[in-house]
C-alpha cells in the first residue's frame, strides 16, 4: 500500500478523470492530493484536485473522478 506523504493515510488510488479522458492520475482520496500517472508519490510533488480542475478550467466534480485500482 501507498502512505500518501501529506496526509499520511493509504488512501491512493489510480484514477481518471471524465473531463480529462486522456490522462490518468493517482488522488489520494484523504486530502484530494493528485499526482501525475508517472510522477512519484512525493513530498513536494503532485498538487490539490480544485487547482489541477482550476488550471484545467474545469470544474471540480468529485461524481467525476473514477477510481482504477489502488496504488500499491
Ligand atoms: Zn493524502
Amino acid at each position: 500500500m501507498k502512505i500518501c506523504p501529506y496526509c499520511e493515510e493509504d488512501g491512493v488510488w489510480y484514477v481518471s478523470i471524465e473531463q480529462i479522458p486522456n490522462e490518468q492520475y493517482k488522488m489520494c482520496f484523504e486530502c484530494d492530493t493528485i499526482w501525475q500517472r508517472d510522477e512519484n508519490v512525493e513530498y513536494g510533488k503532485g498538487k490539490n484536485y480544485i487547482t489541477l480542475m482550476e488550471e484545467k478550467k474545469l470544474k471540480a466534480d468529485w461524481n467525476k473522478i473514477i477510481k482504477l485500482r489502488k496504488v500499491e
